[in-house]
């Protein structure tokens, strides 16, 4: 059985990179149907707080990441637990215990001065420092403040990476590496492993900044006689300018992207191609059509691009495609959180009105800008009444035409209202610019905005006609 697992430290919120790598291991155990588990790695105590932990759990499980094993929003579920590593601090000790026994592993009381000090002589020497004290080869017994670190062979260590393909190491540059400071502080690349033997994970699939741990966790792998793992790194994920994507490049936490009014499905979508393609250009993808064509093979080895443009529009294309009633929900959502007064609508007013904006925003946070006149009556500049170079008479007289026919509009549907205004404005020889362009900046005050007939199904009767008259009298002003 396929088993994979997100090891997220709660150091910090959930972010993009973590998000996508736990959708990678996510993908890749449903297409083989195996098991998706999630531990939550806070062996660095004075940086792990419970509200990164949280936000982390809730934020994958909103993505739609939900694990078969580990931490979940309603408690740990699983037969390999805890899944938390500040939890499985006993669990640890026998195997560092084997370690010392089988000679892989040594106490170290060099004191740290000492060893900066061997450090800088090398860095004078202008020789490659490879910390491996004399002491590796004596049986010392535990002392206080001993550390305990891996007594690294002059050796080749390689894996077939399912991404990279081939990597290669040669240990004999590598320094021993600290396993564990004392008995109860044990440090990540020891921990790693034995929670992936002990939670039975098969494949290994994490961040391509994590490939130089690698090794270290190999050849304690093999030191305990463990079963071995596939590893699989992922490119990392790039701001536009190819440097590592971070803060200031644009929002980098989920929860952020929530709050800006990101759909999850859109995210998930969005966050597949940070890295992988079917071979096509296709973009738009659900989560269950990922599960159907992941393959780590598609998997691309150099870094993936953010492009928020691309993600805003696979956003806004997930706004147009939502059920009515979520384009409502989340619609009344972000408009009373924009602050936009929205309680003197009727709600089939409201609906119409968050319907037809859900055409154009990018995201829910977007959403008001483009119909806040539906709301307040609009204040501009009678110029944009002008189409093209209507005189200013032309524009009224077109305008006082057009009040009639909206005053007999008894059409309900945008279509029906096109047809009637259409069919009035061809039997009166009208050219249809000079008729539809005030009459739409008339009823919207902006350049830019729906059409007039979009608009009339929204606003009611007397509001409309009273906002002709508005737009008349300023032009009277002139
Ligand atoms: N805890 C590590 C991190 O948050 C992940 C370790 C791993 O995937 O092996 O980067």
């Amino acid at each position: 059985m396929i088993r994979t697992r997100i090891a997220p430290s709660p150091t910090g919120l959930l972010h993009i990179g973590t998000a996508r790598t736990a959708l990678f291991n996510y993908l890749y155990a449903k297409s083989q149907g195996g098991q998706f588990i999630l531990r939550i790695e806070d062996t660095d105590q004075a940086r792990s707080t419970q509200e990164f932990e949280q936000n982390i759990v809730t934020g994958l499980e909103w993505l739609g990441l939900h694990p078969d094993e580990g931490i979940t929003t309603s408690g740990s579920k699983g037969d390999f637990g805890p899944y938390r590593q500040s939890e499985r601090t006993e669990l640890y000790r026998p195997y560092l215990e084997q370690l010392i026994v089988s000679g892989a592993a040594y106490w170290d009381t060099t004191p740290l001065e000492e060893i900066a000090q061997q450090k800088e002589q090398a860095q004078q020497a202008k020789r490659p420092f490879v910390y491996r004290p004399e002491c590796r080869e004596q049986q010392n017994e535990y002392r206080d403040g001993a550390v305990l670190r891996f007594k690294v062979q002059d050796e080749v260590i390689w894996f077939e990476d399912k991404i990279k393909g081939k990597i290669e190491f040669d240990m004999s540059l590598m320094g021993d590496f600290t396993l564990s400071k004392g008995w109860d502080n044990p440090l990540y690349n020891f921990v790693v492993v034995i929670d992936d033997e002990l939670m039975k994970i098969t494949h290994i699939i994490r961040g391509e900044d994590h490939i130089s741990n690698t090794p270290k966790q190999i050849v304690i792998n093999r030191a305990l006689e463990f079963s071995r793992k596939t590893f699989a790194h992922l490119p990392l994920i790039l701001a536009p300018d190819r440097s590592k994507m971070s803060k200031r490049h644009g929002a980098v936490s989920i929860d952020q992207y929530r709050q800006e009014g990101y759909l999850p499905e859109a995210l998930v979508n969005y966050f597949a191609l940070l890295g992988w393609n079917e071979g096509n250009d296709r973009e738009e993808y659900s989560l269950e059509e990922l599960i159907q064509k992941f393959t780590l093979k598609r998997v691309q080895k150099s870094g993936a691009v953010f492009n928020i443009d691309k993600l805003q529009s696979v956003n806004a294309s997930y706004i147009k495609a939502l059920p009515l009633e979520q384009k409502i929900t989340s619609g009344v959502q972000f408009l009373s959180q924009n602050r936009y007064n929205i309680q003197h609508l009727a709600q089939d007013q409201l609906e119409r009105a968050i319907d037809l904006e859900c055409q154009r925003i990018k995201t829910f946070g977007d959403i008001g800008e483009g119909i806040d006149f539906l709301f307040k009556d609009p204040v501009y500049d009678s110029n944009i009444l002008l189409w093209k170079d209507m005189s200013i008479s032309d524009v009224k007289e077109n305008l006082e035409w057009v009040r009639q026919v909206v005053y007999n509009i008894e059409e309900k549907t945008s279509k029906e209202i096109e047809q009637t205004v259409k069919a009035e404005i061809q039997q009166d020889n009208r050219k249809p610019g000079c008729v539809l362009w005030p009459l739409r900046v008339a009823l919207s005050g902006k350049e830019r905005s729906p059409s007039p007939f979009e608009i009339l199904t929204i606003l009611d009767k007397p509001t409309a006609l009273n906002r002709i008259d508005t737009a008349l009298k300023l032009l009277s002003e002139r």
